[in-house]
């Protein structure tokens, strides 16, 4: 008897483990992946808070991946609704509503940084940072710290400039990645993108095809997706929100969750 239930659980394990092992396989020729290699990824989340924050925190907690947040300060910024609404919440409805929805966002930040996730500046609102006259610049890299303070955990601080602007174009506009040095920032940029921004990938498989895809062409690092809106025509980015649990099994039929600290040293917190 024991030997015929030892028999059942061994079959069974076999199966289970060749099935999964089957499926991983069947990704890794869908994707071109290398069959020998495993990758590091590490996920960041841009525009946030949003509404699908709690949605993604609930992932991760489940399946205990270390994440980075780059938040929009004026998303946790709840002191001009707070001005807005007054004390008269029938003569102000709408207003009173978004203090409401914004003090549920700070609920949420709060958790984001109880979850040990790690969280980064995305500036206080989505501007191109390079077109900016140089008081602005520095208004709005001040202003999204002095809401974030209490949310960071590192020295340097993260920073993700807003459509990389600044970034990707430093040679010619130098000033912007000066700013953020100067005050006490370090620019994080990304390795791979789910193009999640984009409304034509919001369908199917096509935002984790976009990751595996860059992934398996041998690139280690941090993949780009987004948990918020910063205007209305975004909101389809609840997509990711929505699918990132199914993508989760195959990310990681080719790579291990890292946290950032695995690629920079310095923003172990
Ligand atoms: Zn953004």
């Amino acid at each position: 008897m024991f030997f015929r239930l030892f028999t059942i659980i061994f079959l069974c394990a076999f199966f289970s483990t060749s099935v999964v092992a089957k499926d991983c396989a069947q990704y890794r020729a869908q994707y071109n992946c290398p069959t020998d290699k495993r990758f590091k990824l590490h996920l960041s989340f841009d525009d946030g808070v949003g509404s699908v924050t709690p949605q993604i925190l609930d992932v991760l907690k489940r399946e205990k991946i270390p994440a980075t947040f780059f938040v929009l300060g004026n998303k946790v910024d709840c002191q001009p609704h707070r001005k807005a609404c007054g004390n008269d919440y029938k003569r102000n409805p709408k207003s009173c509503q978004s203090l409401q929805l914004c003090q549920q966002r700070r609920q949420t930040l709060k958790r984001i940084k109880r979850e040990g996730h790690l969280i980064g500046s995305h500036s206080y609102q989505h501007f191109h940072h390079s077109k900016l006259a140089p008081a602005e610049l520095q208004q709005a890299i001040v202003r999204s710290k002095k809401i974030l303070q209490p949310f960071f955990s590192t020295k340097p601080i993260p920073f993700r400039l807003p459509y990389g602007d600044g970034w990707y174009n430093q040679k010619e506009k130098p000033q912007v990645m000066k700013a953020l040095k100067q005050h006490g920032f370090t620019h994080i940029g990304w390795e791979m993108s789910g193009y999640d921004w984009n409304k034509q990938n919001q369908q199917g498989t096509k935002i984790l095809d976009n990751v595996m895809k860059q992934m398996c062409s041998g690139r280690n690092g941090t993949a780009l997706l987004h948990d918020g809106v910063f205007e209305n025509e975004h909101e389809g980015r609840i997509f990711t929100g929505k699918h990132l649990a199914e993508w989760i099994p195959v990310l990681r039929c080719v790579a291990d969750f890292v946290p950032l600290s695995y690629f920079k040293k310095e923003l172990k917190h």
